[in-house]
Order: structure tokens, then C-alpha cells, then sequence
């Protein structure tokens, strides 16, 4: 199923949706000691297009095309090995997007990001990583483009996958450690929790303090953004035309989500080809039941991280100093979820499901066994609940045809399999008090009034 070419376009689903999104809100932290910052304006217009929305489809720019070639279109697989394991009736597809240069899907939105800041004359992106892969792969990005990269990495990470911060350095990007000395939250967390695991809030904050010392330098996000949405969608406009020459469609797509850009990705443009066609397909996010926004969290306005620089932003949360355990699957230990996706669960157009670590490993072993591939156990929250849909379907005598997103390979995750095979994955669970705890801080919401559209500042500071 290699025969299609890569996608001209990225799809915008805004454009497509039956109500707006709440835009991004001004508003400092009270404790706050930063001058009002909004680090959005500072998005090159083009990537601010990309995620406004005003057009559904946006051309996939020249230099970023070539440099999908390289490894585009990743490959539309049956999982015929699965499907004989399960004895369900259903047919499984998933996408791999593991087979990215840096092993990622992470890899799209790198290249879009650094070719623009590039092309508005940014030198030097800043940034903050999780499990490693976001970093991973906006060094190679920069290292293309020709910019300087410096990648903050949760403490969490840093220490448990130590391939990530050499394949970082390989690229020729700069890792840290996070919290860190280099910036003054980082040194503030440092002195008040010495042993922090440190946690995407944090990391991301530092990323965004570093950036606001130079004017050169910007903070690149990995996730979570609209625009960052939207180059994904490569992802699912491939599969789109992929399930065309297979003659099936998805009842249901299922992936992973951290911030929530693997997930749009891939079930983005199945919306609108679901609407087109006028079929039903189900999309369901999987999260983790030690970061469960999603399931358990608020929708409220929130912050993205720790800066407290950055405009509230509407969304699921679990509060931005909610303490994410220290799992293993670090591209999902992100408090929130996206504006965009977070706004379709509110509106119904999503589900969302969480699965503990013990789950997901077990559904990681079983398709290492039956497909002979080894993923990234952020991908394997995906096949967990594609499990969970085909036993359920065979119970109730359904055939249903499911798509998942295998996110990322799982070879520099070979720690966390060990430890699962060794029987040592800690059991982690979020109890409720520790939930209302985090929710209880979440800034006051009668104060968080969507700027009216007249007086839009998001999109008059672009035209200024
Ligand atoms: C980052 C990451 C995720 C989570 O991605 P989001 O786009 O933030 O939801 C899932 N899988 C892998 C392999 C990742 O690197």
C-alpha cells in the first residue's frame, strides 16, 4: 500500500467545524511576576495560518514536501498477525508512523515549524521535551534548516532514556536537563524540590524564558497547538487515500494523546471524509490513566505551562501543576489537551478512554508477538483500547474496521520493556483528592472572558 504520494495539503478542521474554538486568553498569573508576555504573537504569520483556520486546506510548502519524501508516505499495514491473535471478527489497520528518521510522528510538525521560523529569520529555536521524541526530532529539523537548537528535557526522561539525549546531541542540538540551573524557574523548582522528575510544564517554561532573551530565538511547541494539528493531518490524508486502495473505511480510529497532535493527525481527516460520505466513524482518544484529562479532568481555562506568560487556553486539564507520575509513556504526561480537541470532546464529536501502564505494556507485548513490531508505549495506549474495541465488537457479533496511529517506535524504549518484563513497573494510580487538589488551583475562570471579536488580539498583533 505504498503506491500513493505524499499529500500536496494539510487539512485545517476548523473550517469544518459546527462551532468556534475559544481562542487563547491574555491573562497573567496573579503570583505571577513576569510582565504580560504573549509568546504567540511572536508565531511567524505563516504558522499562525496554519492554524487559524480560515482555510481548510493549506499547501504542504515545497522544501517540506522534499523533506517528507525522505520517508513519506510511512506505510498503511493490515494487522493480519493481531487480528488471528484476538479471533475477533474485525479488520485492523494502523498507520506506522515509526518509520520517521527520528522515529516519530513528531517529525512532521518539526520540519513545518523550522522551514518557517527559518524563513522569518529565526536563528535559534527553544523547546521542551517529554519522552525525548519532540526533541529528537526538532534537532534533525533545525540541523535541515540551518537553525540552533536547544531542547529542555524533563529530568523524568533524561535519566531514563539516555539514547534520546545522544541521538539529540547527534543532530547537533543542545539538551538539558529539566528543572535546570540555566533559567530562573528552573533554578526557583530546583530549590524547592530538589529531586523534581520535572514535568512538560516545567521544561516548556524554561524553553520560554531562554527564548525571551534574544530576539532570534523562539520557542518552538511540539503539540497541542492548532497549527501543529494541522501539519499532522499529513499523517491521516495519507491514510485517506491509503484506505481507498484497500476499498475499506474506518468505523473506528483510534490513537494515543498527549497533547493531542498524533490523535488529530490521523482521525482529523476521517472527519471529513466520514461527513462527506454522511457514514458514522467513531474517534477515540486514548490517554493514560496516570495523566486522565480527558476522563477525569476539567474543561477550564488553564495555563500551558509554568511560565505563567502565556495566554489561558479552554481545555480539558488536570490543573498545570498537577504532578504526573513519573510513567513511562513521557510523550503523554502533559496536564491538558489541546484547544481543538479538547472543544470536539466537549461537543461530543470524540470519545476518550484511559488504560493503566500494566495494560498497555501487556498490549505492547502482544503486538511486538504477533506483528513483530516493537513501539513506543505512548502508540501502545492506541492498540490497547483497538483490543478493548475488537473483543467488545466480537461479544456484540459486529465486524468493525479500525484504524489506529502507531505513533513511534518503541527501540530506545527498551528501559521501560525491561522493566516491564522484570516485573517492576510501579503501579501508579491518581486518586480523586489529588485531582480536586491540582483543579482547586486553576486560575479564577469568571476572569477568563474570551476577547470579543472586534477586539481580537491574537489576530491584530499579527496585522500590526
Ligand atoms: C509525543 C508522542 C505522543 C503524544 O503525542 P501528542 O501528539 O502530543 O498527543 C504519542 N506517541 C509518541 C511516540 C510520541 O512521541
Amino acid at each position: 500500500m505504498r503506491e500513493t504520494t505524499v499529500p500536496t495539503h494539510w487539512y485545517s478542521i476548523s473550517a469544518d467545524l459546527p462551532f468556534k474554538i475559544p481562542r487563547h486568553h491574555r491573562r497573567n498569573h496573579p503570583h505571577g511576576t513576569s510582565e504580560p508576555v504573549d509568546i504567540r504573537p511572536q508565531l511567524p504569520l505563516s504558522l499562525y495560518r496554519h492554524g487559524a483556520g480560515d482555510d481548510r486546506f493549506i499547501e504542504i510548502p515545497t522544501d517540506v514536501r522534499q523533506a517528507y519524501e525522505q520517508w513519506r508516505p510511512t506505510p498503511l499495514m493490515r494487522a493480519f498477525g493481531l487480528e488471528k491473535a484476538l479471533d475477533a471478527p474485525a479488520r485492523i489497520y494502523y498507520k506506522n508512523e515509526g518509520t520517521s528518521p527520528t522515529g516519530s510522528h513528531k517529525l512532521n510538525t518539526a520540519l513545518a515549524q523550522a522551514s518557517s521560523y527559518r524563513d522569518a529569520g529565526i536563528t535559534h529555536l527553544t523547546t521542551g521535551t517529554g519522552a525525548g521524541q519532540w526533541g529528537t526530532a526538532l534537532a534533525m529539523a533545525c540541523q535541515r534548516f540551518g537553525l540552533q537548537c536547544t531542547v529542555f528535557m524533563t529530568a523524568c526522561s533524561y535519566h531514563q532514556k539516555p539514547y534520546r539525549k545522544t541521538l539529540i546531541e547527534l543532530y547537533g542540538g543542545r539538551v538539558v536537563s529539566s528543572p535546570s540551573g540555566l533559567t530562573e524557574i528552573g533554578r526557583r523548582i530546583q530549590s524547592q524540590e530538589p529531586d523534581s522528575d520535572g514535568g512538560m510544564s516545567i521544561a516548556n517554561a524554561e524553553a520560554i524564558e531562554l527564548a525571551r532573551t534574544s530576539e532570534a530565538t523562539r520557542f518552538a511547541v511540539g503539540s497541542g497547538e492548532n497549527h501543529v494539528l494541522t501539519h499532522q493531518t499529513v499523517v491521516g490524508e495519507e491514510a485517506v487515500l491509503q484506505m481507498k486502495s484497500t476499498a475499506d473505511f474506518p468505523d473506528v480510529v483510534v490513537a494515543a494523546v498527549g497533547a493531542g497532535s498524533n490523535f488529530a493527525g490521523i482521525a482529523f481527516p476521517f472527519y471529513r471524509q466520514a461527513r462527506i460520505a454522511a457514514r458514522q466513524v467513531r474517534l477515540i482518544a486514548v490517554e493514560s490513566a496516570s495523566c486522565p484529562k480527558l476522563t477525569r479532568g476539567r474543561y477550564a481555562w488553564d495555563f500551558s505551562d509554568l511560565s505563567y506568560v502565556t495566554p489561558l487556553v479552554k481545555m480539558y486539564t488536570l490543573g498545570h501543576d498537577f504532578k504526573v507520575p513519573a510513567i513511562y509513556s513521557g510523550g503523554l504526561r502533559y496536564h491538558g489537551t489541546s484547544a481543538l480537541i479538547s472543544a470536539m470532546y466537549e461537543h461530543g464529536l470524540i470519545e476518550a478512554v484511559a488504560y493503566s501502564e500494566e495494560e498497555v505494556f501487556e498490549a505492547a507485548r502482544l503486538f511486538t508477538r504477533t506483528e513483530g513490531i516493537v513501539m513506543a508505549p505512548e502508540s501502545a495506549h492506541a492498540v490497547c483500547a483497538v483490543v478493548g474495541e475488537a473483543q467488545r465488537a466480537k461479544d456484540e457479533g459486529r465486524e468493525p474496521c479500525i484504524l489506529f496511529n502507531l505513533s513511534g517506535h518503541g527501540l530506545l524504549d527498551l528501559g521501560a520493556y525491561e522493566a516491564f518484563l522484570g516485573d517492576r513497573l510501579e503501579k501508579r494510580t491518581v486518586s480523586d483528592q489529588e485531582i480536586m487538589k491540582s483543579l482547586a488551583r486553576l486560575p479564577a475562570q469568571e476572569d477568563a472572558t474570551e476577547p470579543s471579536e472586534e477586539r481580537d488580539l491574537e489576530t491584530d498583533s499579527h496585522r500590526s
